[in-house]
């Protein structure tokens, strides 16, 4: 082991990073963790359950948190992105920046504080389903756990009454944004992934029918932390559905909007079907595809779904959705295997849509070779600089968390040259 080593940066603090940092400083090296949001988890962490064990992300996310916690080799930075890289493999210097949270954790704070704000903002942790106070506390297991401020959001008159009734010390509305560089040896990109906008799929009406929800959306509804507590309910009336259509490859393989396949919406649906079955054993569904993708072990779970009456397959790709007075879904599609049009009308429409790296939009500030969709698919272009997980491709967490580990020995590697 190279005892000059320099730390390993890795940026994203979501399964794919939380993964590399704790597998490369367990083997004693040195990781300097960025992440955007205030808290670690990513995508993961908003999800109810995995596929296909069907158990809550937070069993693990507590163990890498603990894992992360205890490991001083780990130093980790939220509410902080890299805005600048230069350098080589083994000689990187990395600017970051902070922007402030305004809370410095000296205190506890409790809903009594938070309660008599007025300032809200949109529930980005629950996929902006309902709202949060401008002071709020990201979600139930977040980590760090500490508050945050949104500070566009929060009005004078409530900045007033934080200063006023937080406990001495506790807010500091002073804090300013910080910046700072680090040198490190290798870089590992794990920044993961956005949903693709649902918004853009204007025949499908997301958006201008309240109970056209997306599968992220879903997640949220059926996660006990979430914003009915974990009941799944139509948002027009917070009645139970009854009748669900999911429609699969909402936006993927269309070459208008993602022509690639996003790799896990199927999984998701089929997890989301077992959502529903599990809350209303009464409820029916029908899953609307171009095919079902579910490959290797994954195919039992598939073939468990078959075997249930109340769910029904339909291969068809759907063309168009209209609402009725009730606010009931009439879906426009053909099933292509009988060949004629089913009647199709459900009382909530769930949307399979797929993933878009964050990447795309937001490039990581060095001249890496992302393929046609801002992935950074097999190699970076640059020596020293590696991707796993989302920002690689699109793949569920098993692939990621395997593609972190690799990366961070690849890493290692680098330092030891
Ligand atoms: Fe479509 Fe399934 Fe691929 Fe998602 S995983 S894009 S729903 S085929």
């Amino acid at each position: 082991m190279n005892p000059d080593a320099k730390p390993i940066l890795v940026v994203g603090g979501g399964i794919a990073g939380m993964t590399a940092a704790v597998e490369a400083a367990e083997v004693g090296y040195s990781v300097v963790l960025v992440e955007k949001e205030a808290f670690l988890g990513g995508r993961v962490i908003r999800s109810y359950k995995y596929f296909p064990k069907m158990c809550p992300p937070s069993c693990g996310f507590e163990i890498n948190t603990r894992r992360i916690r205890n490991n001083p080799r780990i130093t980790v930075h939220t509410l902080a992105t890299v805005e600048e890289i230069t350098g080589t493999v083994g000689d990187f210097r990395a600017r970051i920046s902070k922007i402030p949270r305004y809370v410095t954790g000296n205190h506890s704070l409790d809903d009594t504080i938070t309660e008599q704000l007025g300032s809200e903002r949109p529930d980005e942790f629950n996929m902006n389903v309902g709202t949060t106070k401008a002071l709020y506390y990201p979600h139930d297991t977040a980590w760090p756990p500490l508050h945050v401020v949104d500070r566009e959001a929060l009005s004078d008159a409530d900045m007033l009454t934080l200063t006023e009734t937080a406990p001495p010390g506790a807010i500091d509305m002073g804090m300013s944004a910080e910046e700072f560089a680090i040198d490190v040896g290798a870089i590992i990109i794990a920044t993961g992934w956005r949903p693709f906008d649902a918004a853009n799929l204007e025949n499908l009406a997301f958006g201008q029918c309240p109970n056209i929800i997306t599968n992220l959306m879903m997640e949220r509804l059926a996660a006990p932390g979430g914003p009915t507590g974990g009941m799944i309910l139509r948002p027009s009336d917070s009645e139970a559905p009854r009748n669900i259509a999911f429609v699969q490859c909402a936006g993927s393989r269309d070459e208008n909007h993602l022509p690639y396949c996003s790799g896990v919406c199927c999984m998701a649906s089929l997890k989301q079907a077992r959502y529903i079955r599990e809350q209303d054993e009464e409820a029916k569904i029908t899953i609307f595809y171009i095919d079902v993708r579910t490959i290797g072990r994954l195919e039992s779970f598939y073939h468990d779904l078959l075997e249930d009456e109340n769910i029904t397959f339909v291969k068809g790709k759907v063309a168009g959705i209209s609402e009725d007075a009730g606010n009931n879904l009439i879906l426009d599609v053909e099933d292509t295997i009988a060949g004629e049009k089913p009647a199709a009308q459900f009382d909530m429409v769930v949307l399979a849509t797929g993933i878009v790296p964050n990447t795309a939009d937001v490039p990581i500030p060095l001249d890496l070779e992302y393929d046609e969709f801002g992935f950074l698919d097999g190699g970076t272009g640059v020596e020293g600089v590696y991707s796993a997980g989302c920002a690689r491709h699109p793949c569920d967490v098993s692939t990621t968390t395997k593609e972190a580990t690799a990366v961070a020995l690849k890493a290692i590697q680098d330092l030891n040259r």
